[in-house]
């Protein structure tokens, strides 16, 4: 997998930008795994599409993620960096796991889409465990299984508060982290190209078809 060319970038984020976020995170999905029709991504355990879109993010971003966090007792904000060795294996996920001799599926991105318009996290992960075969009574057991089996699916990350000492967790969305970063990159394109195209009077494709240096030297003379 190489870096997304600008060109590319440009067009997965015209694509993206109307979406819903499930979406643009199946879209960015796909250019990990351009072998899967958006049917069958669709269906695959959302910890195959986590760990995709974090490979997608490394190779365009580096490895270094900057997260930040308000502490949920004190309020004070906590900021570090989140490198690959931080983060759990990966390994492919299964389609499913036994508990008690019974199967149940892993949750994909359709799961998800059943949810769209629940606000209570509680509910959700309910309705989520349950989508996946689980019935209410062992909702959280089948729920730590899955955990288990695809930590990937729901990235969960322990911090500790250095000003109260609270422990916590927090998510880190890799979906909507990555989708961030290249909604700014795509909106950093349009302004070079908008300055160079008026500077010079080339056209948006030629622009594009300049390496990231190139152009950047020539935004520094329109600068100047
Ligand atoms: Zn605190």
């Amino acid at each position: 997998m190489s870096p997304l060319s600008s060109e590319r970038l440009l067009a997965i984020w015209e694509h993206g930008v109307i979406r819903h976020p499930l979406d643009r995170a199946l879209l960015l999905y796909a250019q990990v795994r351009p072998d899967l029709a958006p049917d069958q991504l669709a269906d695959r355990p959302l910890g195959d599409r986590n760990a995709a879109l974090m490979r997608l993010r490394w190779r365009n971003f580096g490895p270094r993620l900057a997260l930040w966090l308000d502490c949920p007792s004190c309020g004070e904000r906590m900021e570090f960096e989140l490198t690959a060795e931080q983060l759990p294996t990966m390994l492919a996920p299964p389609e499913s796991v036994e508990v008690d001799g019974q199967l149940y599926r892993c949750p994909t991105s359709r799961d998800l889409a059943q949810l769209v318009g629940c606000t209570d996290v509680d509910t959700a992960t309910r309705q989520l465990a349950q989508a996946c075969g689980a019935s209410p009574e062992r909702c959280a057991q089948i729920e730590s299984a899955i955990e288990a089996a695809d930590p990937w699916a729901d990235l969960a990350l322990e911090f500790c508060c250095p000003a109260c000492a609270y422990v916590g967790e927090a998510s880190l969305d890799i979906a909507a982290y990555l989708w961030e970063e290249i909604d700014c990159k795509a909106r950093s394109l349009l302004d070079d190209i908008h300055l160079l195209a008026q500077a010079y009077g080339w056209n948006e494709a030629e622009i594009l078809a300049l390496s990231d240096s190139r152009r950047s030297a020539y935004l520094a003379r329109v600068m100047a």
